[in-house]
């Protein structure tokens, strides 16, 4: 079973009623799966909820970060519990966007995974090196150290290849995640271990291929009327 989640970042589909009707027709066509996840700005959770319901669609409820903080003084972020009462159940931690423009710390990714876990939602940590030619052995040690502290859902996110268009060289992508497979197994816990960066409807046939991939988070595709209902198919057809 491949999870998929697609994270809208800070944009939204040109209709939210037509990328809703999209993936309802890839569910009608191919079945609905528990493993699949929608993150959309904070701000949009409840519209989602709405339309998604009003048309039947059946999908896990994501955000796309979450407060370091429990609660208090913390002017713009979102605390674990807030999230958890809006039905979310998985939450992209440390994702390289947060990394790079908001100068997350491992330390801070840290703080925000254990009030995931207070709070019973599901974290997924995201790692990855900056450059393509980056040593790869802090981010996998990162993802280890996570894994032993019981988080289950690992996305590897190499930067250079966020974007949503960079053209991969896909050997790259299989090794590398062959080498985050050798240390994440090592840790002996049950992990899931999904792919991120520029996933599209065109290479995702080829990704499929490769069996160390139990998933993708998928970003700016995700947004696109057509490709919402493609990929979707391609995962779960
Ligand atoms: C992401 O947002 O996690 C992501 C991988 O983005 P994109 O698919 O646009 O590269």
């Amino acid at each position: 079973m491949k999870y998929l989640i697609y994270n809208w970042k800070a944009s939204l589909p040109e209709s939210l009623d037509q990328w809703v009707s999209a993936v309802k027709k890839a569910q009608e066509k191919v079945g609905v799966s528990d493993t699949f996840c929608i993150a959309p700005p904070f701000s949009h959770i409840d519209a989602l909820e709405k339309e998604a319901s009003l048309q039947g669609l059946s999908y896990q409820k994501g955000a796309q970060d979450v407060s370091a903080f429990s609660k208090g003084a913390y002017t713009g972020d979102i605390p674990a519990s807030l999230l958890k009462e809006r039905g979310v159940v998985y939450v992209l931690v440390g994702h390289a966007e947060r990394r790079r423009l908001h100068g997350e710390s491992t330390e801070i990714v840290g703080k925000k995974v254990v009030e995931a876990q207070k709070e019973g939602l599901i974290p997924i940590v995201c790692v990855g090196e900056e450059n393509i030619d980056d040593d790869l052995t802090p981010h996998i040690n990162e993802a280890v150290s996570f894994v032993k502290k019981g988080v289950s859902m690992i996305a590897y996110e190499p930067q250079w290849a966020i974007g949503g268009s960079v053209v991969l060289d896909l050997s790259k992508i299989e090794e590398r995640i062959t080498l985050f497979r050798e240390k994440l197994d090592g840790v002996g816990k049950e992990y899931v271990l999904l792919y991120g960066g520029s996933v599209s409807e065109d290479i995702l046939s080829q990704l499929l291929c490769y069996t160390g991939i139990d998933g993708f988070l998928v970003g700016s595709a995700s947004v696109d009327i057509k490709q919402s209902n493609t990929i979707y198919t391609s995962i779960y057809g």
